[in-house]
C-alpha cells in the first residue's frame, strides 16, 4: 500500500487527484496584495480574497462595512481607501454590520476603531458576549426582526427570518442596489463544506434559499468563494440539497436496519453506526456523481456525505418518524 501512515503529515503532494474546478466557479484575479475589490452596483462594492467575501457602501457620509473576515483583514482598509480615493468620498468607516457572530466573517471588526457604530441581530450580540472575543466587539445597535440602516442617502434592510446556518444569520437587502447579502448558506458555484456548511439548524438551512429568492435582487454576496452569486446559483444549490433530501428518504426506506442491529449484538452502537453509514453512503453516492463537474469540489466526498448524514438525521428526528413503532 502506498497510502501514508496514520498521523503522517499531509502536504499538498498528498492531495487526491480531484476533478478540475469548473472555470465558472472562479472569480476575478486578486491583486498583488491578495484581494480584489469591485463595484456591485453604484456605490456598493464587494471585496474578496478568493475564498471570503465582504462588502461596503461608500456614501457621502462615510463607509458602511458589511462583515470583516480576518482572512481579508487589513486589505479591507486598503480596498476602502482605494475606492474612496477613486470616487472622491470619505474613507471613514462609520458603521459595521455583522451578518452573524462567526469569527471567520467578523474577526477583523476590531481593526476598525474610533466612532464605528456596530450593528447586528440581538442574538449576534448575545453570542458575541458569550464568546468574549476582543477581535469581535459586540454590536451596540441591535434589532429583533427588521432594521433599516440609512447612511448618506443609501439604505440597507436587515432582517432576521429564523435560524439557519446559525441562530443569528441575517438577510441584508440593498433595495437601491438590486443586491442581497446572505452569508454561509449558498457557496457560489461550490458545494457546501462539511455538515451543510457547518450549519446548526438543518430545517432552517434548507428553507433559507427560498427566503433569499423571495427578495428582489440580481446579485448575491454569499460569503464564499471568490465571486458573486446569481439566482441560478441559488437554484442549483437548492436542487443539490433537494436531491440529497430525496436520496436520504429513499435510502432510509430501502435499508433494513435489523441485520445491522443483529450483527451489532450487545454493542448497540456498532449496529447503529453500520446502519446509518449504509444509509448515508447509499444516499450520498448518486448526488456526488451527479454534481461532480457541476458544483466545484463535489467530488470531495466527505462534504456531501456529512451533509447527507445531517439531512438524513433531520428527516428522522425533526420530521419523523425516527423509526418503526414497536408492535
Ligand atoms: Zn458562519
Amino acid at each position: 500500500m502506498t497510502s501514508p501512515a496514520p498521523g503522517a503529515s499531509s502536504t499538498t503532494a498528498d492531495l487526491p487527484d480531484y476533478a478540475p474546478i469548473p472555470r465558472s466557479a472562479l472569480g476575478p484575479a486578486l491583486n498583488d496584495q491578495g484581494y480584489y475589490v469591485g463595484r456591485v452596483e453604484r456605490n456598493l462594492y464587494w471585496v474578496t480574497d478568493g475564498v471570503y467575501n465582504s462588502a461596503f457602501l461608500a456614501t457621502r457620509d462615510g463607509v458602511v462595512l458589511f462583515d470583516a473576515p480576518p482572512s481579508i483583514g487589513n486589505n479591507l482598509r486598503r480596498a476602502v481607501d482605494q475606492i474612496a480615493a477613486a470616487e472622491g468620498v470619505s474613507n471613514t468607516v462609520t458603521h459595521l454590520v455583522y451578518s452573524h457572530h462567526h469569527a471567520d466573517h467578523g474577526a477583523a471588526s476590531s481593526l476598525f476603531t474610533g466612532d464605528v457604530v456596530r450593528i447586528g441581530h440581538e442574538e449576534t450580540r448575545r453570542l458575541l458576549l458569550r464568546d468574549d472575543d476582543p477581535a469581535r466587539p459586540v454590536p451596540e445597535v441591535t434589532f429583533t426582526d427588521h432594521y433599516t440602516l440609512d447612511v448618506g442617502g443609501e439604505r440597507a434592510e436587515l432582517a432576521w427570518h429564523g435560524p439557519n446556518h446559525t441562530p443569528d444569520n441575517i438577510y441584508i437587502h440593498f433595495p437601491g442596489h438590486d443586491t442581497l447579502m446572505f452569508i454561509d448558506v449558498v457557496n457560489a458555484g461550490w458545494v457546501p463544506i462539511y455538515n451543510l456548511n457547518l450549519s446548526e439548524d438543518v430545517i432552517g438551512y434548507m428553507g433559507a434559499p427560498a427566503i433569499a429568492l423571495s427578495y428582489p435582487w440580481t446579485r448575491l454576496i454569499s460569503g464564499h468563494l471568490g465571486r458573486l452569486a446569481t439566482r441560478d446559483d441559488v437554484a442549483v444549490h437548492q436542487q443539490y440539497i433537494a436531491d440529497i433530501e430525496a436520496s436520504a428518504r429513499e435510502a432510509l426506506a430501502a435499508v433494513d436496519p435489523v441485520p445491522f442491529y443483529v450483527a451489532g449484538g450487545e454493542n448497540a452502537w456498532a449496529g447503529v453506526k453500520a446502519h446509518l453509514d449504509a444509509v448515508t453512503n447509499r444516499a450520498a453516492a448518486p448526488v456526488i456523481a451527479k454534481y461532480t463537474g457541476v458544483l466545484a469540489a463535489a467530488d470531495i466526498e466527505a462534504f456531501t456525505t456529512t451533509t447527507t448524514f445531517q439531512i438524513m438525521q433531520s428527516l428522522r428526528l425533526d420530521r419523523g418518524p425516527s423509526g418503526p413503532v414497536h408492535p
